[in-house]
């Protein structure tokens, strides 16, 4: 059995500040560390319920954050970026469950760590078929048409309580309770990693006895995205398959999920200030 851990760095406990995830910060090379140890945790927590292999996802900018000489001998890890399928690359692994490490709310969520959706400088707001949506709504949409439920989502109280709304049936670990966008009361390493261990082996042996659920997407899928400002829709609205809506916002339609997460994407990598 083969899992997806796809892991991100806002949501690993300790994390407050954008300081703390930003590479070119001091402070960053701690915050490295405790990511790979979370995303450790939960490889150790399946591998004892039985998983064989794991594939990581670095999900975090730009996903060379995993320290490889301290991760787990059963994972391999996807790192550097661009990858074609980015927060959740090997997603098409012939694997059978996913897990989300260290995951944050959407933007605009109140009391939630450094919620953002894609980029903080750019994005405003993300509509899936119509309803707000952030990283996580959109890689489990992502994972299920692989056919993957997701089963352990690690993150704030708000992240947490965003994956219940899109995934029900998902173990969760809150691994610090928000107080504002960049403060929270956070819980040890000691503490957050045989919670994570220990849910980890949870999910994967509920999984075995009655697999979870599927997050259902309408087909085509339509993607809304509301820039910051006007001038970053004029410059996504360059793709032809993207229509504007109005002067901050456009839509595109797609066949399938992954397509419509890849031209959001590409939409993205276009806007600027
Ligand atoms: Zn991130």
């Amino acid at each position: 059995m083969k899992v997806l851990i796809a892991a991100d760095m806002e949501g690993i406990t300790g994390v407050v500040d954008w300081k703390q995830v930003d590479s070119t910060h001091a402070e960053y090379q701690r915050f490295r560390r405790l990511m790979t140890q979370e995303v450790n945790a939960a490889a150790a927590g399946a591998v004892e319920a039985g998983v064989d292999e794991i594939i990581v996802a670095d999900g975090h900018g730009d996903a060379n954050n995993i320290l490889i000489e301290e991760l787990h001998p059963r994972a391999r890890l996807n790192s550097g970026t661009p990858s074609p399928l980015a927060m959740v690359q090997g997603v098409d692994s012939g694997v059978v469950a996913a897990f989300f490490i260290g995951y944050h709310a959407h933007m605009g969520a109140g009391k939630a760590v450094l919620a953002h959706t894609w980029s903080s400088r750019l994005v405003s707001n993300v509509w899936l078929n119509g309803k707000i949506v952030g990283e996580i709504g959109l890689n489990a949409a992502v994972c299920a048409s692989f056919g993957l439920p997701v089963l352990l989502l690690t993150g704030d109280q708000a992240a947490c309580q965003e994956a219940l709304e899109w995934v029900p049936g998902i173990e969760v670990v809150e691994v610090k309770k928000a107080a504002s966008r960049s403060a929270a009361e956070c819980l040890p390493p000691t503490v957050t990693h045989p919670l994570i261990q220990h849910a980890a082996a949870r999910a994967i042996k509920r999984f075995h006895g009655h697999p979870n659920d599927l997050l259902k997407v309408d087909l085509p899928v339509k993607v809304t995205i509301e820039f910051l400002n006007p001038g970053m829709a004029d410059r996504a609205a360059l793709l032809p398959i993207i229509s504007r809506i109005d002067g901050r916002k456009v839509e595109l339609s797609a066949e399938d999920m992954p397509s419509a997460y890849r031209l959001a994407r590409s939409a993205i990598s276009l806007a600027r200030d």
